[in-house]
């Protein structure tokens, strides 16, 4: 037992390195051979070889990377990608809106099979919205006819910031003081549960599955009613000593503006949060403010007030972004939430104060884009978060294979 049990055995060494492209995989959510060669520090040759016989053994699935962006396909051939096998189980992931809840089932390499969007006041009726969440999920498994023993995990996209070492609920929320949502949601759900804040899973999804493909340093701006920014340093995603880094909505650009709900004056949010856009255009009904959908609308039927208000909105987001670029030189910065639809001004007005703010370097300056995933970007985000943390029973049971044999 001790002799093949050493650790330079050679079947053991296959093995950990075996488990290692596979983590690698999951942990990615998606990965070229390119990745996990970078992630796992293995050679090509290993790297290839492993590859190969996970695909014979059923665990990985690979595909074309047809939709991988320009910033991907400098080799011209766009790269193969690797998943799990999708069949290998199910995840859900949880979008808690403000207002509202989107929730989709999908599979093991992120495809959503059943998804279900509804609104919801999540702020003040936490029993109401954990009770949905519940039923939700098995409907959707229903709908899917997958058995509920496939479910192996759920991610959750929660506004508000959540503490890297602990899974407790999100403070910013009325009525969720006294709730842990993982541990409410494990107990509802059966499975273990993730939390992570939406702006970070947003720039998780566009890393995985939208604009930001293979970018290694990538900024992520959301703009919702609430802005926030995701972060991804050297490959991995960055969220601060205490997890709440990218708090990018609450960076001042108005010194003398209007007091932001941290209790802050001129916070970008108070500039370029939906409220800031909706009420600064008088209403074309002539009856109050107009909604975000509405001033979206109204820019893209090219009026002047909405055009304005938009540009407005992106210059503000360039100035802060230009303190944030200086300093972390990403590759691509991908600009998401609902307000993103308003694309070219928007991207306009930020490019303009970006460009302005950033030192002469003589290198290019860094790209910015509209998110390719829009109001599905958290939800995809947290799949993502699901399908990276659920317990694979195949690396499990290699493990305890390995530790036996
Ligand atoms: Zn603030």
């Amino acid at each position: 037992m001790s002799s093949v049990n050493a650790p330079g055995s050679l079947k053991n060494l296959r093995r950990r390195n075996r488990d290692l492209v596979l983590r690698a995989v999951q942990a990615g959510g998606a990965a070229s051979r390119v990745d996990i060669i970078r992630e796992t520090g293995l050679s090509r040759t290993t790297v290839s070889s492993l590859v190969g016989q996970l695909l014979a053994e059923g665990l990985l699935a690979e595909s074309t990377d047809r939709r991988a962006t320009q910033t991907a396909t400098q080799t011209g051939r766009p790269p193969t990608r690797l998943t799990l096998e999708p069949s290998a189980g199910a995840v859900v992931g949880i979008h808690l809106r403000h207002d509202g809840i989107r929730l989709a089932v999908a599979d093991m390499a992120g495809t959503v099979l059943s998804e279900v969007v509804v609104d919801l006041d999540v702020d003040h009726r936490a029993d109401a919205a954990l009770t949905f969440v519940e039923e939700a999920t098995s409907d959707l498994l229903d709908d899917t006819g997958l058995d509920r023993g496939r479910l192996l995990g759920a991610g959750v996209a929660v506004s508000s910031p959540v503490r890297t070492l602990s899974r407790r609920g999100p403070a910013l929320l009325a009525t969720w003081q006294d709730i842990n949502i993982g541990v409410a949601l494990d107990e509802r759900l059966g499975v273990p549960v993730r939390v992570g804040n939406d702006a970070n899973l947003g720039a998780t999804a566009e890393r995985v599955f939208g604009a930001a493909r293979h970018a290694r340093n990538l900024v992520y701006v959301m703009l919702n009613e609430g802005v926030g920014a995701g972060l991804y340093l050297d490959g991995r995603p960055y969220l601060g000593a205490k997890g709440v880094a990218g708090e990018f909505g609450h960076v001042v650009v108005a010194p003398g503006g209007q007091v932001c709900r941290c209790g802050n004056r001129g916070c970008l949010e108070t500039v370029a949060g939906a409220a800031a856009l909706t009420t600064a255009l008088p209403s074309s009904a002539g009856a109050g403010a107009p909604d975000l959908d509405e001033v979206l609308a109204a820019c893209a039927a090219g009026d002047p007030g909405a055009l304005r208000i938009v540009a407005d909105a992106g210059r503000a987001v360039g100035t802060a972004l230009a303190g944030m670029c200086t300093m972390l030189d990403p590759d691509l910065v991908v600009i998401g939430g609902r307000t993103a639809d308003a694309g070219k001004p928007l991207i306009d007005g930020i490019t303009e104060t970006l460009h302005r703010g950033i030192p002469p370097t003589g290198e290019p300056i860094v790209p910015v884009v509209t998110g390719q995933l829009g109001a599905r970007a958290e939800v995809l985000g947290a799949i993502a978060l699901a399908v990276a943390t659920a317990p694979l029973t195949v690396l499990n049971d290699g493990l305890a294979d390995a530790a036996t044999s």
